[in-house]
């Protein structure tokens, strides 16, 4: 397949990366140069990273990186694309003003997927002339570790649409689940509940952060625990979800006190060095003092 990307960040690259690793031409498109060069570097880092590691060969990381073409030209980037997918910043305007450029450029059967984590993927295809080939395809950072992939229906979004984004996603190796445009989809959703109950616990004393997080490592496998977590999304990250969450379904997301006075405090977790952790130089160094 074709795969056009629109956008190098954090995600762009990554999601080159897999599409191009999996065999697909794929064609990433910036606005600024200096951010494609540093994605190709980063792809190259990656891949080499695999490399080291004796989970690819060099030959396949070659082969990977030839069939990843960097470009500022949107026509150069989605005129024969057959899927693309937008990884631009979180603002529907912006996507929805992406999504009518590229339509005018791409062919007519282009699939048109969004990587927004929150925004609603129907109203980002509201503005298309063919919204039907809309879809929410929802990576996980960083893209080239984490295997899920959720797809995302909009209202408009037809059978077809979601047939072929379901197989482009097993396609790459991930594993796709399929949710109906809500917010905070599953994923999201799912994951502040538990984040905003530990917070509530914290609140109440039943127990440290430290033991909080060990009920969910240790009890339940889970990686990481749930204040941590908030601690590396960052606290105002996880606020702002909480109250468009809280607009849209109801008071169980209502951000607990102790989350807005550590965000009005300036504490938003590993980026300013203290949430519910002490953090030094992105190591986690214990618990804050109540
Ligand atoms: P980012 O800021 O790292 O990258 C966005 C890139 O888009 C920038 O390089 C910017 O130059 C470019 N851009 C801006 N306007 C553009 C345009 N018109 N055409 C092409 N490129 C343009 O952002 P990110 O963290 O990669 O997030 C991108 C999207 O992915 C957002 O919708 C975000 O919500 C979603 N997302 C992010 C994460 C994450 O952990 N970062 C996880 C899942 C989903």
């Amino acid at each position: 397949m074709h795969v056009t990307v629109l956008g190098a960040g954090t995600m762009g690259h990554g999601i080159a990366q897999v599409s191009a690793m999996a065999g697909h031409d794929v064609f990433l498109r910036d606005i600024d140069e200096s951010v494609l060069s540093e994605a190709r570097n980063a792809v190259e880092r990656n891949l080499q990273g695999g490399v080291d590691r004796e989970k690819l060969t060099e030959a396949e990381m070659d082969a990977a990186l030839a069939r990843l073409t960097t470009t500022t030209d949107l026509r150069e980037a989605a005129g024969e694309a057959d899927l693309i997918v937008e990884a631009v910043p979180e603002r529907l305007d912006l996507k929805q003003q992406v999504f009518s450029d590229v339509e005018a450029v791409a062919p007519d059967d282009a699939i048109l997927a969004t990587n927004t984590s929150s925004l609603s993927v129907t109203e980002i295809a509201s503005e298309l002339s063919s919204p039907h080939r809309a879809i929410g395809l929802h990576f996980f950072n960083p893209v080239h570790i984490m295997a899920l992939v959720e797809v995302v229906l909009a209202e408009q979004t037809d059978d077809a649409t979601e047939a072929a984004a379901v197989e482009f996603v097993e396609g790459i190796e991930k594993t796709p689940i399929v949710v109906t445009d809500s917010p905070g989809f599953a994923s999201s959703r799912l994951g502040v509940t538990i984040g905003v109950e530990a917070m509530r616990m914290y609140e109440e004393g039943v127990a440290s952060a430290a033991d909080i997080d060990e009920a969910m490592t240790l009890g339940y496998n889970h990686p990481m625990g749930p204040l941590e977590l908030t601690d590396l999304v960052g606290l105002d990250v996880r606020l702002d979800i909480l109250e468009y969450l809280r607009e849209e379904l109801g008071e169980r997301f209502r951000p607990p006190q102790v989350l807005k006075r550590k965000v009005r405090a300036g504490h938003l977790g590993r980026k300013s060095g203290q949430g519910f952790y002490e953090w030094d130089e992105g190591e986690n160094v214990g618990e804050v003092e109540r």
